[in-house]
């Protein structure tokens, strides 16, 4: 499978709640991520008390990390398994809202109020929904978002940031070759040209 053939790949949102049903999890990582703590500085740039954004977030470590630095995080999943096995693997009490704007979601918040899930897919979010963002930790992310959809996802993305915001994005760079994924390879050239 040659990134030729990967464009046309989709992987649909029953496959992705399969995958967490039957614990085919293999990108969950229990150690937080050695790039978000060498890029720490750049995403934060000397601030404090940021809205920091997790796109496609799983149960992603990261989050509880960053919250407990005092900035407050959003993230979008759409397996409320994995949102619930979050809150439950860092022993963190929630509460269930109802998301009026997007029908069939929810949003799972912290009781301490700095951390809010949403269950949905990240095509329905919009800033009038989640506001804007002054930060973005993206591993996992673009990489997992269905080629057809890539230029919809980032042109949604950008609307989310705040005028200073800083975007640490993670991407893998191999021979597609020769290796299926980590689903979907992301060429540095499309990434220019994606975020111009
Ligand atoms: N960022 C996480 C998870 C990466 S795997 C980490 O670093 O561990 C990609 C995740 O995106 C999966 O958990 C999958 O269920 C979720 N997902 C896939 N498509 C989505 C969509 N359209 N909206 C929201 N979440 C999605």
């Amino acid at each position: 499978t040659g990134t030729g053939s990967q464009k046309d790949r989709v992987v649909t949102e029953e496959e992705w709640l399969r995958k967490w049903e039957v614990g085919n999890i293999g990108f969950h990582k229990e150690e937080g991520h050695p790039l978000l703590r060498k890029y720490l500085d750049v995403l934060l740039n000397g601030r404090s008390g940021l809205r920091i954004f997790f796109p496609l977030c799983g149960k992603a470590v990261e989050m509880k990390w960053l919250a407990d630095m005092g900035h407050s995080v959003v993230g979008v999943e759409v397996s409320e398994q994995a949102l619930k096995e979050f809150f439950a693997e860092h022993s963190l009490p929630y509460c269930e809202e109802p998301v009026p704007e997007i029908s069939g979601a929810k949003k799972l918040r912290s009781t301490s109020g700095n951390i809010s899930l949403y269950c949905c897919s990240i095509y329905d979010l919009s800033s009038s929904i989640v506001g804007k963002f002054d930060g973005v930790w993206d591993r996992g992310a673009l990489v997992a978002v269905n080629p057809c959809d890539r230029q919809r996802y980032v042109s949604l993305m950008i609307t989310l940031m705040e005028k200073n915001s800083s975007y640490l994005l993670v991407t893998v760079s191999y021979d597609s070759n020769k290796h299926k994924g980590p689903p979907f390879y992301v060429p540095e050239s499309e990434i220019k040209s994606l975020f111009g």
